[in-house]
C-alpha cells in the first residue's frame, strides 16, 4: 500500500518513529509521501526522509493556511531547505500548496500568488504538485488550468467535492486523492465516485490513496490518530464501490501513485 499524504513528522509519531514505520511496513505499507506545510516542517520532513529514504518521500511547500504577507520570503526559505533533496533527486512533489478560504480570506490574493509561484517551481523541477483546496474550488481549478498546457501534473488531495468537480480534475489530467472521508457514514463520496446523476464512474486510474495522517482516520478509527496502514479500510470501501477485489484496487492505485511520484 502507498500512502500519498501523511504528516508523520508530527509529534504524535516522532517519539517512536522507527517503531511506527516498522509497524507500517509489517502491515504492508511500502511508501509514504510526507508533505511539509511551512519552513519549520520542511526541515523536519528533510531529516525524516533522510533517515528512512526507502519508505519516506519528501514534498516541500507553503500551505495556504500558512500564507501571510511574507509568503515570498517563506517560499524562498522552503526552497533553500528543499535543495538537498532536489540535489539528491529524492524530492517527490511540491506540496502541500493550494487555496483555503475556510477560516479566512484575509490573504486570498497572497494565497493565489503563492500558489502560482509554487506551481512554477514544480514545473521548473518537473515534479507533481499536491494541492489542498477548501472552500475555494473554482478559484483553485481556474488558476491551475492556466498551467495544464505546460504539463502540470499532480493530485487534488483529500477530495470530497462533487462529481462535476471530479470531472474537471480528471479533464485537467490531475489525480484525485481519496482517504478516510470515503468511509464516513454521512459522506456522499462513494456515490459521487460511482457516477452520481448523469456521470460515469470516476476512472480508478485517476485515484491515489492517502491518509492525511494524523487527521481524517477512516471508520472504524474515526477521531483517533490516523495511520498509513488504515488505508486498507479505504481500499475495502473502494472495492465495494467499484465491485472489484481489494487486490485489484490496491494494484491499480499503487501503480497510479508510482507513476505520479516516480518511486
Ligand atoms: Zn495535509
Amino acid at each position: 500500500m502507498i500512502d500519498t499524504h501523511a504528516h508523520i513528522y508530527d509529534e504524535q509519531y516522532m517519539p517512536d518513529i522507527e517503531g511506527y514505520l516498522a509497524q507500517q511496513c509489517a502491515a504492508g505499507v511500502s511508501h509514504i509521501v510526507v508533505p511539509a506545510t511551512d519552513a519549520t516542517s520542511s526541515a523536519h520532513v528533510l531529516s525524516l526522509c533522510r533517515r528512512f529514504p526507502e519508505m519516506c518521500h519528501p514534498a516541500f511547500g507553503l500551505h495556504p493556511e500558512d500564507v501571510g504577507a511574507d509568503y515570498a520570503e517563506q517560499i524562498d526559505l522552503i526552497k533553500q531547505l528543499a535543495q538537498p533533496a532536489i540535489d539528491a533527486g529524492v524530492m517527490a512533489a511540491v506540496g502541500e500548496i493550494g487555496l483555503d478560504y475556510h477560516f479566512s480570506t484575509e490573504y486570498k490574493r497572497e494565497q493565489q500568488l503563492a500558489l502560482r509561484q509554487q506551481v512554477e517551481w514544480a514545473l521548473s523541477l518537473d515534479l507533481p504538485v499536491i494541492i489542498h483546496n477548501r472552500d475555494s474550488t473554482d478559484d483553485c481549478l481556474n488558476l491551475l488550468s492556466d498551467y495544464t498546457a505546460r504539463g502540470l501534473r499532480g493530485v487534488m488531495h483529500c477530495f470530497s467535492g462533487s462529481r462535476e468537480t471530479a470531472e474537471r480534475i480528471i479533464q485537467m489530467g490531475l489525480y484525485i486523492g481519496i482517504g478516510g472521508v470515503l468511509t464516513f457514514k454521512n459522506s456522499k463520496l462513494a456515490w459521487q465516485l460511482q457516477g452520481a446523476d448523469r456521470y460515469k464512474p470516476v476512472p480508478l486510474e485517476r485515484i491515489v490513496l492517502e491518509t492525511d495522517s494524523p487527521y481524517m482516520a477512516p471508520v472504524p478509527h474515526r477521531g483517533e490518530r490516523n495511520e498509513s496502514s488504515y488505508i486498507r479500510y479505504v481500499i475495502s470501501k473502494l472495492a465495494e464501490t467499484y465491485r472489484l477485489s481489494e487486490e485489484e484496487i490496491e494494484q491499480v492505485t499503487d501503480n497510479n501513485a508510482r507513476q505520479l511520484f516516480g518511486f
